[in-house]
């Protein structure tokens, strides 16, 4: 017997819920007719802290059928925190992260798993191909981070990666042998190597309820990235402070040589307010890695469970 551990982050997922768990039970049973009852399933929900009926349809759902158990959050701690808690609970020899909107299509795991159990890959993971039904502004904002990231950092990062990930238990080990406090998942799954199939799929249309998602924190989210898997930031305000450097001495020497002082108010001005940016800037960026240590010194959890389906009050 092989166990299959399907991990679910879900925040305010009372509408997508049931039809999600429609579809997952389908998929395994279809599973488990062609491999004649081979394979055993976990279904791991983690309520990452809904303020709807979520966790109550969660106890529903696990009293019914027993290979749903949940983790529930005693407050919202974000997806990042969800999919490690699902990570950590999971037993099986594979492990599928997948979100709860039907998003990324349980349809799809039978093949994951066939590419995965061939020896082949130790991952199988979806690549969106196109951005259909997503704002320019959004899209072109994702490419360019994407590019940006890949040019400044050891860690590839597959632009439209999903976080619709199946792996081996070995690769689930590495990724929970890193007990970094800011995770960035989508670097972390390549950090840790092995062999992972991209399978390509179009962007789908959340099955209810709506994204958490916007503009702002996207931006945000990107930034996370680029601390966390790169320290070319910091190579960047070195450098443009050694230029800033060069560019005075250059000045002072042309003074002294050809006597020509540069004159006026708006130069100086402009001069000091460029400089006083870039000062500013440098530290900001300084800042933000200060902050990490800060974070990961502190060494909070990063999540606490509140309720599990063996704790739950009645
Ligand atoms: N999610 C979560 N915690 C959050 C936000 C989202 O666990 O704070 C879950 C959500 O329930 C869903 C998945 O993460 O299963 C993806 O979220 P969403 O659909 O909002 O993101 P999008 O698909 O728009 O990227
Ligand atoms: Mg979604």
């Amino acid at each position: 017997m092989e166990l299959i551990s399907v991990i679910v982050p879900c925040y305010n997922e009372q509408e997508s819920l049931p039809l999600f768990y429609d579809e997952i039970c389908s998929v395994a049973d279809g599973m488990n007719e062609k491999y004649n009852n081979e394979l055993d399933f976990e279904f791991i929900f983690v309520n990452d802290g809904s303020k709807d009926n979520t966790l109550k349809q969660l106890r529903e759902m696990s009293e019914r059928d027993e290979r749903v158990c949940y983790v529930s959050f005693s407050r919202n701690f974000g997806k990042e925190a969800a999919m490690l808690a699902g990570l950590e609970r999971s037993l099986g020899d594979y492990a599928v992260i997948l979100d709860a909107d039907l998003q990324h299509p349980p349809r799809l795991i039978p093949q994951m798993y066939e590419y995965v159990k061939s020896g082949e890959y130790d991952c199988a993971a979806t690549r969106r191909i196109s951005r259909k039904g997503e704002p320019k502004a959004l899209s072109f904002f994702a490419r360019s981070f994407y590019k940006i990231i890949n040019s400044i950092s050891q860690t590839h990062i597959v632009d439209g990666a999903q976080d619709f990930r199946f792996m081996t238990r070995q690769m689930v080990d590495a990724i929970l042998a890193m007990p970094e406090k800011n995770r960035f998942s989508k670097g972390i799954f390549s950090w840790v190597g092995f062999d992972t199939k991209y399978i390509e799929v179009e962007n789908t249309e959340r099955a209810a309820g709506k994204t958490t998602w916007n503009f702002r924190k996207l931006f945000l989210y990107s930034l996370e990235g680029i601390f966390a898997f790169s320290t070319a930031p910091l190579w960047i305000s070195l450098i443009m402070g050694i230029v800033f450097c060069l560019l005075a001495a250059a000045m002072v020497i042309k003074t002294l040589i050809c006597g020509e002082p540069m004159e006026g108010y708006p130069v100086t001005v402009a001069l000091v307010c460029l400089i006083g940016g870039i000062q500013l800037f440098c530290m900001g960026v300084a800042g933000q890695y200060i902050s990490k240590i800060y974070t990961e010194i502190k060494g909070r959890p990063s999540y606490i469970i509140k309720e599990t389906e063996k704790t739950k009050r009645r």
